[in-house]
């Protein structure tokens, strides 16, 4: 039998792309070496928020003390909560599974690799099986990379795969990579008292953010005592006498019970025939055109394409392309601006341009108006009042939303929305925001007298 479409990972891309695909009446085959739900639900986004849903008391807790209005101490037994997390993503990989029962989408367990015109090998310890297609989606994710002296060694040294199947939290951690992955795991590790250190080549934490950003996330961090060192250079990292020893270019030495190397990850795309199909690769990502095909009848999302390394983008690419597999559009591929998150507490969003971005809109007209969080009653009534709303204009128009502070992440849908429509000054009452929310931070960071782009 030769399938409409063939998907290879079944991640947040590759299983929407597969379960769509099959809604729109297709014939699909979805092939996965390892497990359902990819990096995302196993070794990523969902684990990562298990962990801090389980924790977000310890942190409330701590801000109500603050005011001397609470006392006392939240435990959070930590083997408790791994065996929570592992039954939690088996009972999720089984409803994935069963859903894709029902839409008739075969799955294949086994390693996928391009064999020839229209063909995917399947390798399984069963053997190796030939499948053919009609059209192919290419949805192999990335994995953690590593710079040399920095590679995790299981022991004490270990990547954020690792991380997330410790038996025990650590008294102490070394965080390598100020980045969202490793500040989130930070964070955590902090909530269940441990002592961290963040290193980080570059001069900010969260350096991918509005650099204001940045500034209140090592704030608070600074606050809890974290060590923060920037602008330092890693020589390398190794388990030295049952702990983690971390050797900066400056020859001082840090150690810690563990170690966790968070600089980054590289798409899963080398060894499965790609390049031998035509596809081009350009630092390991899958190089795409307007239709996200990379070659003909071969379309390459989400991680592997390196695009933008987020769940929902993964899943907003999956939608397109089975629709076009399905001929149901024509239309090059649009993506409209994509929200991203920093999760924990304090928590940092941001959704179209930032102010460091100006340049990529009209410059000339680019203004900017900001809301402290600290007038606000929610952030009040948290005791959690650091942080900001900062909106982005240009030529009128909202073209960028950025916030920090706690729970910001539940301003994201509305922000997108927001950028999305492109919202003036005259929009701003076609929506009632309730009275008292977070929401409100927005509102008032929409009214806020604007200021022209330094
Ligand atoms: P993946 O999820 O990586 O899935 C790829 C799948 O392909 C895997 O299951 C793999 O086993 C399989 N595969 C690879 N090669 C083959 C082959 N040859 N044959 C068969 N199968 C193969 N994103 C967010 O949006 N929000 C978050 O909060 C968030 N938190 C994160 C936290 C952490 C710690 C990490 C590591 C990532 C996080 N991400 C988050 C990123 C998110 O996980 C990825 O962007 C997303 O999983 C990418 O989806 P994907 O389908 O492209 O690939």
């Amino acid at each position: 039998m030769t399938y409409d479409l063939i998907v290879i990972g079944a991640g947040p891309g590759g299983f929407d792309a597969a379960v769509e695909a099959a809604g729109l009446g297709l014939s699909v085959a979805l092939i996965e070496k390892d497990f359902l739900g990819g990096t995302c639900l196993n070794r990523g986004c969902i684990p990562t928020k298990l962990w801090l849903g389980a924790t977000s008391a310890v942190e409330e807790l701590h801000n109500q003390a603050r005011m001397k209005v609470a006392s006392g101490e939240v435990t959070v037994n930590f083997a408790a909560l791994q065996s929570r997390v592992q039954k939690h993503l088996a009972g999720t990989r089984k409803a994935m599974g069963m859903q894709l029962k029902k839409l008739g989408v075969e799955l294949v367990e086994g390693t996928g690799r391009l064999a020839g015109d229209h063909q995917v090998a399947v390798a399984s310890a069963d053997g190796e099986k030939t499948l053919a297609y009609k059209k192919l989606v290419v949805a192999t994710g990335s994995r953690p990379i590593f710079f040399p002296g920095l590679e995790p060694d299981g022991d004490c040294v270990l990547d954020s795969d690792m991380f997330l199947s410790l038996e025990s939290m650590p008294e102490s951690l070394i965080v390598v990579g100020a980045g969202f992955i490793g500040l989130e795991m930070a964070q955590v590790a902090h909530r269940f008292g441990c002592k961290v250190t963040v290193v980080d080549a570059m001069d900010r934490v969260a350096p991918l953010e509005d650099p204001e950003v940045s500034q209140a996330l090592a704030g608070v961090f600074k606050r809890w005592k974290w060590d923060i060192r920037l602008n330092e250079r890693v020589a390398g990292v190794v388990t030295r006498d049952g702990r983690a020893l971390l050797t900066l270019n400056s020859g001082e030495h840090i150690v810690a019970d563990k170690a966790l190397v968070a600089v980054g990850r590289g798409p899963v795309t080398k060894g499965i025939g790609l390049e031998e199909a035509g596809v081009e690769l350009l630092f390991n990502q899958i190089q795409v055109d307007e239709h996200l095909l990379a070659a003909p009848d071969i379309y390459a999302i989400g991680d592997a394409n390196g695009h933008i390394q987020l769940a929902h983008a993964a899943s907003h690419q999956a939608h397109y392309v089975a629709l076009h597999a399905a001929g149901k559009i024509e239309a090059p591929y649009v993506v409209g601006p994509v929200p991203s998150v920093l999760y924990g507490s304090p928590e940092a969003m941001r959704v179209g341009l930032m102010e460091n971005e100006a340049f990529l809109a009209d410059f000339e007209t680019t203004e900017v108006s900001v809301a402290q969080l600290a007038a606000n009653p929610m952030a009040q009534a948290h005791a959690a009042t650091q942080g900001f709303v900062k909106i982005i204009w240009s030529g009128g128009k909202v073209v960028g939303v950025t916030a920090v502070g706690h729970d910001v992440s539940r301003l994201v849908t509305p922000a997108a929305m927001i950028v999305h429509q492109g919202w003036t000054l005259d929009d701003i009452h076609s929506v009632i925001f309730p009275h008292p929310s977070l929401d409100e931070a927005l509102l008032m960071a929409l009214k806020a007298e604007r200021k022209q782009v330094q």
